[in-house]
């Protein structure tokens, strides 16, 4: 029996041939095309010595070639490495290394630091797309230029490891988790159910395929039933709104800050959206005023869902329109179990009060951080895996997500949501953006501090926000410092860098 990944996208190709896998700006690909051409990565793969087990690395932004190359590598047995496109050469030159990719593909826009990279950690076999007149590099066409292509898939177990995703290193030095085939597979059977995805559907894929989220919930769901991706290599909201109505998508996936943008974009009027049934929300908490200004802008539900790297990556999703709880991340997903647990591993029951850390285990969750034996025994500890975040249910199973727990703020011994307090400043309506992190604090062992993105156009005051916060939070919660900056930090997902708000001085001392 074989559990290759990769047969989701052959039997797509033998059910539907000639359906659009892939629409992009300069055309399309079938899923026969598809499937013929990572036949031929994969052919040429194997004649350059990779086997089985092999890692081959991936930095491509989202066009046509990462999905090719994808599959390419999973056809030939090796395990993919997404490689994040907007890495500086010691990093990629890490995760070459610790991966022991034996091939890197990648892109004109990267090359120069994935050549330095790849110099570094010892890699010599690099493919780039658009970077054929470089001579440091081979052109990606030749890994297509093989005469014939068998179409065999190489045998894979259920838990050989098919991906190993680097963490985006947001709380630290990225491990890399090794996603297997059948947790994979799993991750696109389920979830594609519960986004009721069908055939028809058209996905505007925007979120990179290089990170989890875009991956998982988007590019194996896709394949697994034969809908089809509208990819987008960088979020912009004009971009997005054209690929809507040009493409007549069906779903938008995004994490909080598109959904953010695109509701501020100030030509959203002129752009025909009805084609669109429903958007799906992860990656980071969705405010809840941003939920529902785009459910009544769009005329579609905004479903949340929660996952991580790890597991590959829903734990919990909101079915649909009519089985959700609003501002939930939804329930467990078939074939997992998720519990809250105090700190010293009891499993709390349900209830607002009993916030604790969020655990899991099933068949979304990965087999371990490659390299990382100690990483890994501590993340299953108790044989749960531990995702760092907090949070609680309610009485009906559904899961609401307070924060991660490196980001709690203890402050004169009480415990501080910086949630809480986001969507508080967020409620004002000079705000765009709010964080919340605490600062170190001699007498209250930690401060409250917001850093606030004003709207443009609008006037506010420290003071002011001050006096907001005072009036709807308890006094040990409201912010003591507020910083005032035109944008927030970002990583490449939209995801807010908190350590890159402390003030410079905290962060040099810390
Ligand atoms: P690193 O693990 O390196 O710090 P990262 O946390 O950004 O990076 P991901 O695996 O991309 O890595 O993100 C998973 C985290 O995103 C979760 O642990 C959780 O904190 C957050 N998250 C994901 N979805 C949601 C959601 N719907 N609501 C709140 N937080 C979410």
């Amino acid at each position: 029996m074989n559990f290759n990944l990769a047969v989701i996208l052959r039997e797509t190709a033998l059910d539907s041939p000639g359906r659009p896998a892939i629409l992009y700006p300069g055309g399309s690909l079938t899923y026969a095309e598809l499937d013929g051409l990572s036949d031929l990565v994969a052919a040429s793969l194997q004649a350059s010595g990779i086997r089985p087990g092999d890692a081959v690395a991936l930095q491509l932004p989202n066009i046509p070639e990462f999905v090719v190359a994808y599959f390419g590598i999973l056809k030939a047995g090796g395990a993919a490495v997404p490689v994040n496109i907007m890495l500086k050469a010691p990093e990629v030159a890490f995760i070459l290394g610790d991966s022991a990719a034996k091939i890197l593909i990648t892109w004109g826009g990267a090359l120069d630091h994935a050549l330095t990279g790849a110099a570094s950690a010892g890699v010599s076999e690099i493919y780039a797309v658009g970077g054929s007149d470089d001579e440091r590099a081979i052109s990606f066409s030749r890994l297509l230029a093989v005469a014939t292509a068998s179409g065999r898939l190489a045998e894979r177990k259920p838990d050989d490891t098919a991906v190993i995703m680097y963490t985006s290193g947001t709380t630290g030095q990225p491990k890399g988790a090794e996603l297997t085939h059948l947790q994979l597979y799993m991750n696109a059977d389920v979830p594609g159910r519960l986004f009721d995805v069908q055939p028809a559907d058209v996905v505007i894929t925007v979120l990179p395929l290089f990170h989890v989220f875009g991956l998982s919930s988007i590019l194996n769901v896709c394949v697994r039933f034969g809908c089809t991706m509208s990819l987008i290599p960088r979020f912009d909201p004009a971009v997005v709104l054209e690929a809507i109505q040009r493409d007549r998508a069906t779903i938008f996936e995004g994490v909080p800050a598109m959904f953010i943008s695109l509701l501020s974009y100030p030509d959203l009027d002129s752009h025909d959206v009805s084609s669109l049934r429903v958007a799906i929300s992860g990656g980071a908490s969705i405010p809840a005023d941003v939920l529902d200004a785009f459910e009544k802008r769009f005329g579609i539900p905004v479903l949340e869902g929660y996952g991580l790297t790890e597991t590959a990556s829903t734990v919990t999703f909101n079915k649909n329109a009519s089985d959700r709880r609003i501002y939930s991340v939804g329930k467990p997903i078939w074939g997992t179990e998720t519990e809250i647990w105090s700190e010293d591993g009891k499993a709390l029951p349900p209830g607002k009060d009993n916030i604790g850390e969020v655990v899991t285990r099933g068949l979304h969750v990965m087999k371990g951080y490659l390299n990382q034996a100690e990483a890994t025994a501590r993340a299953f500890a108790g044989g749960w895996f531990h995702t760092g975040d907090l949070g609680y249910f309610d009485e009906d199973g559904f899961l609401f997500i307070v924060g991660r727990a490196k980001e709690l703020i203890i402050r004169g011994g009480y415990n501080v949501y910086p949630l809480e307090i986001e969507n508080v400043l967020r409620a004002h309506p000079a705000v765009v953006e709010a964080a919340v992190i605490g600062m170190p604090h001699e007498r209250m062992g930690e401060e409250i501090m917001a850093v606030v993105v004003p709207r443009p156009g609008t006037q506010v005051t420290a003071p002011e926000l001050t006096a907001f916060c005072k009036e709807r939070l308890a006094a040990y919660k409201y912010p003591r410092v507020i910083e005032f900056r035109a944008e927030m930090p970002k990583n490449t997902l939209g995801k807010v860098l908190k350590d890159e708000l402390l003030p410079a001085a905290v962060r040099s001392a810390g």
